[in-house]
């Protein structure tokens, strides 16, 4: 032992400021503290300014404006005089465009999209999920240096992503067929592009599932794709094109359980003409458009659902301290410690996974990103934040499945996670896939 690591354990020694050891300034009995977003090593300044600024936005735009919405019927959502436009006016003042995250250090930009889609998370999912598919078209478009395709529709133009179909779901992200099955085929798809004349001609349907479906100005589809030898859903077409030409119309919005803000319905497609220049990508680079749009979103989906199991756990805290129960606030029972701290480390590992799977996607060596991460974030994430939800629930207790307090809507808003952007089986049995070693198995 060295002399000053000696003087260390000895406890007659008070001069600690002689030592070479490290100096603990701590009290008799330690308690540490998180900074808001958990035990995160300080940011930039600048980054933790923004951090601050979304999360007062969160709070006291998102919140509000999320509840009044959670209970209004889905029509109501989308009129014209209903606080979402209210919302959607205060995000674009914050000035958050794909254009300045493009021209960002790489890792920089990977934290702030984390931190960004974290505190959009917490403030209000289905907000977040509208905000998250609403760039969608943008997004890929500069992300394939289709920056005249960015510069059409920039940032104020609502996007929206068309994937999924009624005859296909978790499906239509698989077109590798690494989650189908041996048996049985794909069928018809709903949605076919043909390819064989000047223009592309779309005909067919989207799912009811499409966010922002019933009210988007810009769509990026991914379909089958129709080269002259009928359609093919493993080599499709990606598309970017304004919502208002002729031949397309919407269905109703959806009224569903939980992301009620979260505008959802089909797209009908009747010979639509949409000129070559929309096209993103081609049967060629299908799989490769779809490997990447998959990659950020099941990564954004791991920040959005940090944020609100965050949210939920920390109501939890708060309430645990007011409540009294059993002669005693419920914190201090031991059950509802033990929960709350199950809670906090479920926060803290998905949102760690997540920052960790950004980072790394994002890192300019990287030459092409892990969708397997991408999908330990999504499943993670989402697993744990329903969990979370869930027991933030238990510690209201009756209160708890009351629209008095915030928590049932939370748990609403986060079930539909493990369903939203792929099953979260399917997503499982595709990552699964990506482990296998040809090589390997001689
Ligand atoms: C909130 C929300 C937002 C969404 N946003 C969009 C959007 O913006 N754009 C869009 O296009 N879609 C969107 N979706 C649709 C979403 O991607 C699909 O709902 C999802 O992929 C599942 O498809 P499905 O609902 O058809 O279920 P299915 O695919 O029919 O699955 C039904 C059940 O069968 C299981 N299953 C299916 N296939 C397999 C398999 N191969 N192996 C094992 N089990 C299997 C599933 O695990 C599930 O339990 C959204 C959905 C939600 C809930």
């Amino acid at each position: 032992m060295s002399n000053a690591a000696a003087q260390a354990v000895d406890s007659s020694n008070t001069d600690y400021r002689n030592l070479d050891a490290p100096v603990y300034n701590w009290p008799d009995v330690p308690k540490g503290s998180f900074t808001i977003t958990g035990a995160e090593a300080t940011l930039p300044e600048h980054i933790a300014e923004f951090q601050k600024t979304l999360r007062d936005f969160a709070i006291n735009v998102m919140r509000p404006i999320g509840l009044k919405l959670d209970k209004m019927t889905p029509e109501e959502v989308i009129a014209e005089d209903s606080p979402y436009w209210e919302f959607r006016k205060k995000y674009l003042e914050l000035g958050v465009t794909v254009e300045a995250m493009m021209e960002l250090e790489p890792n920089e930009a990977a934290l702030l999209f984390s931190i960004l889609f974290e505190e959009l998370g917490y403030g209000d999912a289905g907000l977040a999920i509208s905000v998250a598919a609403g760039i969608l078209p943008q997004w890929l478009s500069a992300k394939f240096g289709r920056m005249d395709l960015y510069k059409e529709f920039p940032d104020e133009v609502l996007g929206c992503w068309g994937i999924t179909e009624p005859d296909h779901g978790s499906d239509t992200l698989d077109p590798s067929k690494a989650a189908a099955s041996p048996v049985g085929d794909y069928g018809r798809p709903n949605l076919v592009a043909d390819l064989t004349g000047d223009d592309i001609v779309l005909n067919g349907q989207k799912s009811a599932w499409v966010s922002n479906g019933v009210i988007a100005d810009v769509c990026i589809v991914y379909c089958a794709a129709d080269v002259g030898n009928g359609p093919d859903p493993t080599r499709g077409a990606t598309i970017v094109f304004p919502m208002n030409l002729p031949g397309i119309s919407r269905g109703k919005p959806l009224d569903k359980l939980g992301q009620r803000a979260l505008n959802q319905g089909e797209i009908f497609f009747d010979n639509v003409k949409i000129p070559r220049k929309y096209l993103l990508a081609g049967p060629e680079d299908y799989q490769r458009a779809l490997y990447c749009i998959h990659s950020e979103a099941n990564a954004l989906m791991g920040s959005v659902f940090a944020g609100l199991a965050q949210a939920a756990a920390e109501a939890a805290l708060d309430y645990a301290h007011e409540r009294k129960a059993g002669g005693v606030k419920i914190i201090h029972h031991q059950s509802v410690k033990t929960r709350l701290f199950h809670m906090f480390r479920k926060v803290e590992v998905s949102r760690a996974l997540t920052r960790r799977v950004l980072a790394y996607n994002n890192d300019a060596a990287v030459a092409v990103p892990s969708l397997c991460s991408a999908m330990f974030a999504k499943t993670t994430s989402t697993q744990n934040c329903f969990e979370v939800t869930s027991d933030a629930l238990q510690i209201f207790g009756g209160n708890g499945l009351t629209k008095e307090y915030p928590i049932e809507k939370m748990l609403r808003d986060a079930r539909a996670s493990m369903i939203e952007d792929g099953c979260n089986e399917v997503i499982a049995i595709k990552g699964g896939a990506y482990l296998i070693d040809e090589d390997k198995l001689g």
